[in-house]
Formats: structure tokens, sequence, C-alpha cells
């Protein structure tokens, strides 16, 4: 019966020494490396696994501990998931050990099942929860955690964090006009420009709701996150996309940057720069203004990012 099962099925003695190993397990070995004689009988299955008490890596270690517990007896199960991966595929398993319930027994089964379906399908699902599905920009949740962590990360490293905030110009007026489906396709080209101009790992596009967006860049002085905010006005307004009565689209934006302390918050950038933006749209709209609180990092000038560089 266990040898017709796809789960790799071993039992342990009480020191660890594996006494028994289904056809899944010894198949599986063999795929990975064991060689086509390789006895499994009388293996140290702590060993096998690599696991030890002293490893740096905390789950290691967590896991070491919870396979020492359940064969000292101290508790009856314990499992954990981990990945393998293959030189060409994905893969993540369950690994569980038990203390086998037969009177007088101290054998304990340990099962390892492939669990790469499931992990593959959560990775896409907590992918799509913080993606925007209009225009495949992170989404507001998305942008919270990624502007929270930068805080800290400037916090700690006592660097500038710059952050844009766009307002499509006149939106209410386009989907009067040009229909709202062609109000959609502007705010997708909206978002395909944000992405040319977001390229750092430590720049982030989002869509903040509606017809706003916000770009979150890191490490930036505000004269360098002014010249990106005007390439992707420029750029908008370069789409020379028309509203129904013949005008073009082109958004506003305000832009903050501050270095952060211990009291604030990512939401003071958005803030001040919503202030700005404000500003922008009372002066005539398609164009940028910088919140007067803008720290502009005189003092800290690495990093510097030009208008090339931006399109890069
Ligand atoms: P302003 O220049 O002052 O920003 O004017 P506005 O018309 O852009 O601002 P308002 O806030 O009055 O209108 C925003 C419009 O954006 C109204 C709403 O229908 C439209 N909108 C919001 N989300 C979407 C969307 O997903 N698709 C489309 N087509 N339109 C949207
Ligand atoms: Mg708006
Ligand atoms: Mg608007």
């Amino acid at each position: 019966m266990l040898d017709s099962l796809p789960h790799q099925i071993a039992a342990i003695d009480h020191a660890g020494t594996i006494v028994y190993v289904n056809a899944a397990w010894i198949a599986f070995g063999r795929v990975n490396g064991m060689g086509y004689d390789f006895e499994w009988l009388g293996v140290s299955y702590v060993n096998v696994c690599a696991i030890r008490g002293e490893s740096a890596d905390f789950q290691i270690r967590a896991t070491g501990e919870g396979i020492r517990r359940v064969i000292a007896g101290e508790s009856d199960a314990f499992e954990a998931e981990y990945p393998c991966h293959g030189p060409t595929e994905r893969r993540w398993f369950m690994m569980r050990i038990a203390r086998l319930t037969h009177p007088g027994s101290r054998l304990c089964v340990v099962s390892h099942i492939n669990i790469t379906a499931r992990k593959i399908a959560e990775e896409a699902m907590e992918a799509l929860s913080v993606t925007d599905s209009l225009t495949g920009l992170a989404n507001r949740r998305r942008l919270d955690v990624f502007l929270a962590d930068e805080w800290r990360r400037a916090l700690r490293q006592r660097t500038l964090l710059s952050l844009i905030v766009f307002d499509a110009d006149n939106f209410k007026l386009l989907n009067d006009t040009a229909g709202h489906a062609a109000g959609d396709t502007c705010l997708q080209a909206i978002g395909k420009i944000l992405i040319q101009f977001t390229k750092r790992p430590t720049d982030l596009a989002a869509r903040f709701g509606g017809e706003e967006f916000v770009v979150v860049l890191a490490d930036t002085k505000v004269d360098d996150a002014l010249v990106v905010a005007n390439l992707i006005r420029e750029a908008v307004y370069g789409l020379d996309l028309r509203f129904g009565d013949g005008r073009r689209l082109t958004v506003s934006a305000g832009v903050s940057c501050l270095r952060p302390d211990r009291d604030g918050t990512g939401a003071c950038l958005v803030e001040q720069a919503d202030q700005a933006l404000y500003r922008a749209k009372r002066n005539g709209r398609n164009r940028v203004e910088r919140s007067e609180d803008a720290d502009r990092g005189d003092r800290h000038a690495a990093n510097p990012r030009t208008p090339k560089e931006a399109f890069q």
C-alpha cells in the first residue's frame, strides 16, 4: 500500500535512523543524485536533511528542533513546508513527522509531499492581491507596504525619500466626451509610462485610486524627483490622446521629499505631495509643483538621477 502512494514515506527509530522507506522515497532519491544502489536503511534522517541545531537559518533551526522533539517523544507531530528547487523547475515540499500510534512502538513516520501546485497557486494569488487589474501597476495595498518599508529603510540609512502624486486632468470630462472605455485605455497608457520611469528596485509606481497614481522614489532628492515627474508629464502629453472635444490628455503632479524621522510615516509624504498637486491644478494643470516642505537633500547628493537614466 505504501509503495502505491506518491508521497515519500520513511520510518525512523528513536535515534533518528531510517528503518523503512517506500518506493516513492527511493525514486525521489534516485532522480536527485543518490545513486542507483543507495541504501537508505541505517542512514540518519537528520543528517540527510542537513538539519542541524547550529544552523544560522532560523527556519532550518526551528525545523531541526521540531523533528528532534518528535523523535525524543516530547511532541506527537511536527510539519514544515520547504523549498527544494531543482535545476530546471521550482518545487516545494511539506515534511511531516509523527510518532507511530502503535502500542509499544517508538518509531516515527516521516512523509514528504510535493506541494508545488499549491505554492504556485498561492504565489499567483499573492501577486494578484497586490496588483491593480486595469493597469497592472501595484495597487494601494502594495503601495502602503512598500512605503512603510522604504520609510523605515530611509530612517535607518538617513537617506531621502521622494514621492510623486499624479492626477489625470479633467478626467471626468474625458469620460463624458470620449466614453468610459476610452478613459480606461488612457489610464492603461499612463500606467505603461509610469512603469518605464520606475526601473530601480527602490522605485514603485502604484495606482492610488481612480485617475490618481503614486510614484515612490527611494534615495532620491527632490530635484531628481522633479525631473522624473516632468518627464512623465511630458511623456503623457506626448501620447497625444485626445478627448472627444479635441483637447489632449495631460496629468498634473505634486512632488514631496523628506528625510524620514521617527515621528512621521509615509502618509506625511502623500499629504505633502497632495498639497503640491492641488497647487498644480490651481495653477493651470499639465504641470508639476513641489511641496514647500520638501528636503532638497543638498547634504546628501548620492545617487543622482539623470533624465537619460530615467528612460533606461
Ligand atoms: P481634475 O483635473 O481637477 O483632476 O478633474 P477630474 O475631472 O479629473 O477630477 P474628478 O475627481 O472630478 O473626476 C475624476 C474622474 O475619474 C471621475 C471618474 O469617473 C473617473 N474615473 C475614476 N476611475 C476611473 C476608471 O477606472 N476608469 C475611467 N474610465 N474613469 C475613471
Ligand atoms: Mg482625482
Ligand atoms: Mg483628475
